[in-house]
């Protein structure tokens, strides 16, 4: 059997990963029902944007020459309204056509002045001009977008100003990935459902709700299997069910190296493992690898440790399955106002509350850091990125993960 890499960098991790990606297909959907939803095709615009020439402003259009020497006074000819269907007349020198935002210029003209600098007479027959013309009032057809240009492209966040794009391109739908469905499957003898009496031993179960959340955080859809206990008999069930409903399978607990860490003595014995731990700190132990072909991240049980966990390593494998769409990862510069503990092998991923108020970004340690206090990361909204041996003191400087 070939070596499994083992104890390796997350990048080293994230890339045998993403060498078995989802394949998720494609959909149309509704531009009304796209909010979040991740373009899978390049979208060309199938207009001119805007598809003709047309005022800026409300005022009146004319014959730049003429307002040269202002103020300068000239006959009204007529009035175009946005989404005027009816033919204009074409301007000649001396003349000006009251006109409005968004209306189509009239033939001819070549310059606009906004209406709080004219001075119409009583009978509404003549305007003078009080300032020279304003050619950048008038909105080029094609300036913003030519037709057959492509706008957005594959793997584009359909945030509320693409989609509002979308529309002003002429696309009524829009190709979007299909959701993945991921199951998740808490391990442990010691899981109770929470508000469950609870024996001496026993815990409420944690993780499946917060994953769920992270699931659903990433546009996808969240399948929450019911704990298992640990045996391997109720795991195989579990993973049979879970990868034949499922297009993605995470499991949390049992990865370590312990007697009863069966996730990874049966993945070893009848799945497939491609890597086992990684290099951060909390959450060293995951693997990924597949079960039935389906694939499948074990996550380590320790609550804060899965949820890094899914930010370090999951979050950019369904990015990378979407053509790098879904919630970006934002870094930030930040200055420890707290002594944190690094690590000299691990990236190092202390839970922060960073303070933007003052001119320096500072961060605080949010409490004990242990990776079974899920509150270290409850209170946190950074994640630090001390690389293996950096300095992590009160006043040294990091690079952070918002969250
Ligand atoms: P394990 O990775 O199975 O060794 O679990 C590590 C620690 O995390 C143990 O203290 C478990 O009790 C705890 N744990 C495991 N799974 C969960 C879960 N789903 N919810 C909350 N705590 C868990
Ligand atoms: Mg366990």
């Amino acid at each position: 059997m070939a070596e499994v890499p083992y104890f390796i960098s997350h990048n080293k991790a994230i890339e045998i990963a993403i060498a078995t990606p989802l394949r998720l297909g494609s959909e149309r959907v509704s531009i009304d029902q796209a909010h979040g939803r991740v373009l899978s095709e390049d979208l060309t615009s199938k207009v001119d944007d805007p598809p003709f020439d047309n005022s800026a402003m409300d005022g009146f259009a004319f014959i730049h020459e003429d307002s040269l020497t202002p103020p300068k006074t000239l006959q009204i000819i007529q009035t175009i309204q946005a989404g005027e269907s009816s033919a204009t007349q074409a301007l000649q020198r001396g003349q000006a056509t009251r006109i409005m935002t968004g209306a189509p210029m009239p033939p001819g003209a070549t310059s606009i002045l906004p209406i709080e600098r004219c001075d119409v007479n009583e009978a509404n027959t003549t305007v003078t001009l009080l300032e020279p013309g304003r050619p950048h009032f008038i909105r080029k057809r094609g300036e913003n977008l030519e037709r057959g240009t492509i706008a957005l492209v594959r793997g584009s966040n359909l945030t509320p100003a693409k989609i509002g794009l979308c529309a002003t391109m002429g696309w009524p739908e829009v190709p979007v990935f299909k959701r993945a469905k991921i199951g998740i499957i808490s391990t442990g003898d010691e899981l109770k459902f929470p508000g469950e009496d609870l024996e001496a031993h026993q815990i409420y179960e944690s993780n499946s709700f917060g994953l769920a959340g992270l699931v659903e955080w990433m546009g996808h859809e969240a399948v929450r299997y019911q704990s298992v206990a640990d045996s391997m008999d109720t795991l195989r069930q579990a993973l049979d069910k879970a990868t034949s409903e499922c297009d993605l399978v995470l499991t949390s607990g049992g990865v370590s190296m312990g007697e009863w860490d069966y996730v990874r003595k049966i993945m070893e014995e009848e799945g497939d493992v491609h890597f086992w731990r990684v290099k951060i700190r909390p959450g060293s132990p995951p693997l990924f690898g597949t079960w039935n072909g389906t694939p499948l991240f074990g996550l380590p049980g320790n609550p804060a440790s899965s949820h890094v966990v899914f930010r370090i390593l999951v979050a950019p494998y369904l990015r990378s399955c979407m053509a790098g769409g879904g919630p970006k990862e934002h870094h930030l510069r930040v200055q420890l106002a707290d002594d944190l503990k690094g690590d000299v092998k691990c990236l190092a991923l202390r839970r922060i509350k960073v303070d933007l108020s003052g001119e320096i970004p500072l961060a605080y340690s949010t409490g004990p850091q242990g990776s079974g206090n899920l509150n270290s990361i409850a209170q946190a909204d950074a994640l630090t990125l001390l690389s293996p041996g950096q300095a992590s003191n009160k006043g040294d400087w990091c690079n952070a993960m918002l969250l």
